[in-house]
């Protein structure tokens, strides 16, 4: 009996006898093509699910047929903004996301090993700028999105969470974990994208900028005003800090004409300015000076 399958080819869906399509890497006929060739006559890419809406959850599944999913994630799944919660879609509206991890984060859960949980990714990843090619799509969803789980999964080395804790029922400003959570993403989306100093293929200078700004205006998070204690937050500042925040666009160094130490401030988009804590300066700057 002939059956068919629907064969994703050159970007448009064809029904095809499935005696005719062999699994990548099992075809006879083409034996000694090389299987990325296979493949990419085969698929949609990013560029043809950006375009034709009705192509982007068959393109995710390939790709997650190619990704084998890490114990805590638990599924990754296309869904158009109907089928999203009217919150999620509420926010996504206003944030630049465009993926993101379905979770209600419990404080005291954070390194316990048992917060598995879903990703979801949305039109806005086809539909917003940020992402352009297939490598920036993985980047996004393995370096980034994975990260975020990971976090939750096996917990934060950089800094002790519970300090964050405000009562004894686990109450916490969820946007400094936000914050925290959102760095931590962004440094291993960073490592997943360069290689000994390099972008890797299919990587923009762009899409590395957006990365690095990303953790930019998430480490200013730390001077938010929050119900969490200043010197909480001050460790944060400290702990997060790397030399690489600072750059000629971005750090302000005033010389102080009283104490021993300058004072040296990041600068937000708008011009704002954050004090760096003594500490960091101590650290990072007076054996330079
Ligand atoms: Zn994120």
């Amino acid at each position: 009996m002939l059956s068919y399958k629907i064969v994703p080819i050159l970007g448009v869906l064809v029904a095809m006898p499935s005696n005719t399509v062999n699994p990548p890497g099992t075809s006879n006929s083409n034996q000694n093509a090389p299987l990325e060739t296979i493949i990419d006559h085969q698929h949609p890419t990013f560029t043809d699910a950006k375009r034709d809406p009705s192509l982007r959850s068959a393109y995710l599944n390939f790709i997650l047929e190619r990704i084998s999913l890490p114990e805590y994630i638990t599924s990754v799944t296309y869904k158009t903004l109907e089928e999203l919660p009217p919150e999620a879609r509420a926010d996504l509206e206003k944030s630049p996301e465009y993926m993101y991890v379905d979770a209600a984060i419990v404080l005291a859960d954070v390194g316990k090993k048992k917060t598995r949980l879903p990703i979801i990714v949305t039109p806005y990843t086809f539909t917003r700028d940020t992402i352009q090619t297939d490598e920036e799509f993985v980047a996004s969803l393995t370096g980034h999105e994975f990260a975020h789980v990971a976090f939750l999964y096996f917990g934060c080395t950089q800094f002790d969470v519970s300090k964050l804790r405000l009562d004894e029922n686990g109450f916490f400003d969820v946007n400094v974990l936000k914050a925290i959570t959102e760095i931590d993403a962004c440094q291993n989306q960073l490592k997943s994208i360069v290689v000994n100093g390099a972008l890797r293929q299919g990587i923009s200078m762009r899409y590395f900028d957006n990365t690095k700004n990303d953790l930019y205006d998430s480490y200013l998070k730390f001077w938010t005003p929050t119900q969490t204690n200043p010197q909480v937050m001050q460790e944060l500042q400290r702990s997060y800090f790397s030399a690489d925040l600072c750059t000629p666009q971005t750090c302000i160094i005033m010389p102080s004409t009283t104490a021993s130490l300058p004072g040296v401030f990041l600068k937000d988009m708008n011009g704002k300015l954050y004090r760096l804590p003594e500490s960091v300066i101590k650290d990072f700057f007076s054996q330079k000076h």
